[in-house]
């Protein structure tokens, strides 16, 4: 089997296997003036001015990025991926601006994954093609799936995406790795059953 012929899984590293919302929960913290009330996480894009000033900070800093420590629910995906022979890319968004990710992200990929792993770094995740998503955050999720009808989506638990429902994503938070394995052997059968349409 050649490794293009592989059925390919995507995975985002922020929130899915990194946990950067744990790292930048604590980064805010260590910020804080003794005055200011207790930091509280913000959904994203909903930050007050001077906290988001702060995160724009933080994140100027490739350490920071290079360091951000596993993320464990995209982790327990991720093995299963491998085991069931699917071909792993990273598939990240990167800011707009800030150029610091591009060479940090890669940092981190090296240490944790190796540096043979696949990566595409963008701005628009629907762009990429796969037969499986690993992603915390619904609206990347909306738009990849808007041009798959048939593509499955594995989505990392955390707060932000309690409420979101969809009947290609299933939302994994620890306790249903069963059913994780299962949808992406059923993924595995039905792309090797697929007939040549020539
Ligand atoms: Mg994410």
């Amino acid at each position: 089997m050649e490794y293009y012929e592989l059925p390919v899984a995507l995975f985002d590293l922020d929130g899915t296997l990194c946990d950067y919302d744990g790292a930048m929960a604590d980064s805010l913290e260590r910020l804080r003036s003794p005055n200011e009330p207790k930091f509280k996480p913000h959904t994203r894009d909903s930050e007050p001015s001077y906290i988001k000033e702060r995160m724009d900070l933080i994140t100027s800093s490739e350490d920071w990025w290079e360091n951000l420590p596993r993320f464990k629910l995209g982790w327990d995906v991720l093995k299963v991926a491998k085991n069931l022979g699917f071909r792993i890319v990273i598939l990240s968004q990167v800011p707009r601006k800030n150029p610091v990710p591009y060479s940090a992200k890669k940092k981190w990929i090296d240490k944790n994954m190796g540096q043979d792993t696949d990566i595409i770094l963008t701005r628009d995740k629907s762009l990429v093609y796969g037969s499986v998503l690993v992603d915390d955050f619904p609206p990347y999720i909306n738009a990849w799936l808007k041009h798959r009808p048939r593509g499955v989506v594995i989505m990392p638990a955390n707060a932000g995406n309690e409420k979101y429902v969809h009947p290609q994503v299933i939302r994994y938070d620890g306790s249903n790795l069963a059913e994780v394995k299962a949808a992406l052997k059923k993924v595995k059968i039905t792309h090797y059953s697929k007939k040549p349409s020539f």
